[in-house]
């Protein structure tokens, strides 16, 4: 799989001496956001050797993972089951509709009773309903998906900065474990409440030379503000690369921010991690009447 590295070019960028490139594992797959591809392939290679046949996983009903783990678990001749948070909606969202087309069977629960879904009276449940499953937790975040995303960064990454939106974690624990020593990795959290999230990175990260800025999290998970819209909108028509609004449109808006405050010394080097995500667009673009970039 040949992924790209682009270069962008700016004013800002020209004046402050820094260079920024894109890496674009957004470029894997049309809707199979790329750090999901990275996180479900060990995954999948373990729930064959423990010879599953379906797999089973939790998200919100926009969730990039839901519709990973439906389109791979095809792929791959798996079953899945998507647990999906809050109440059934019909018509189907994008999202849903998509993984529905790719054989995902869903099984809706509260938002009041979400958070029982870890426990193993209810896992009981759900085996009884569907099956023996092999479970992959909510975003995906567990050992094996740490391993596939440490093959994220390759041999021709050495820029001195890599930066890489943080939802879970799993994703920059993974970067930061195949990391150089002299680079910082610096990481974008979408959702409140570092603590946990530092902690759960801090649990599967091996090196030190990280960082998180919450300063871009712009109101919340999935929230989204007018400014922000229109930087995913200016970005897309200046440097043609679509960024969703949930994940990278925060993680780009941060990046250039910092930049402009000059977080970053004159002649240094930025690799930020496109992961994709623009699938999550379109439900997006429906709920809030909106024109976002999608693919
Ligand atoms: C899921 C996702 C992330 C966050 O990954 P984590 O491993 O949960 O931190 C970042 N970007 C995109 C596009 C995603 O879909």
């Amino acid at each position: 799989m040949k992924i790209e590295t682009e270069e962008i070019f700016c004013k800002i960028l020209e004046q402050k001496g820094v260079k920024l490139f894109v890496k674009r594992i957004d470029q894997i797959h049309k809707f199979v956001s790329g750090n999901k591809w990275y996180k479900l392939k060990y995954n999948f290679i373990e729930a064959k050797r423990k010879g599953s046949r379906l797999i089973l996983t939790f998200g919100g009903a926009y969730s990039n993972h839901i519709l990973a783990t439906a389109y791979l678990a095809k792929k791959e001749g798996f079953r899945s089951v998507g647990v999906i948070r809050g109440q059934e909606i019909l018509p189907l969202n994008p999202t849903l509709c998509v993984a529905k087309e790719n054989g995902m069977d869903f099984y809706y629960l509260s938002r009041s009773d979400y958070r029982l879904k870890d426990e193993v009276d209810f896992l009981n449940k759900l085996k009884i309903q569907f099956g023996d499953f092999y479970l992959i937790p909510e975003g995906g975040t567990n050992n094996f998906a740490i391993k596939g995303a440490s093959e994220i960064l390759d041999f021709k990454d050495t820029q001195d900065y890599i930066c890489c939106a943080v939802g879970t974690g799993g994703t920059i624990a993974g970067v930061i474990n195949s990391k150089r020593n002299n680079q910082r990795v610096v990481g974008f959290p979408v959702i409140k409440g570092d603590g946990f999230l530092q902690n759960n990175v801090k649990s599967f990260a091996k090196k030190r030379g990280w960082v998180f800025i919450n300063d871009y999290i712009f109101g919340g998970y999935a929230k989204l503000t007018n400014e922000l819209v229109c930087f995913i909108d200016d970005f897309d028509k200046a440097h043609n690369i679509q960024l969703d609004v949930v994940y990278t449109g925060k993680m780009m808006f941060g990046i250039m921010d910092l930049v402009s405050k000059d977080y970053f010394p004159r002649g240094s080097t930025i690799l930020a991690i496109h992961t994709g995500g623009l699938q999550g667009n379109k439900g997006m673009n429906e709920r809030f009447n909106i024109q976002l970039p999608v693919y």
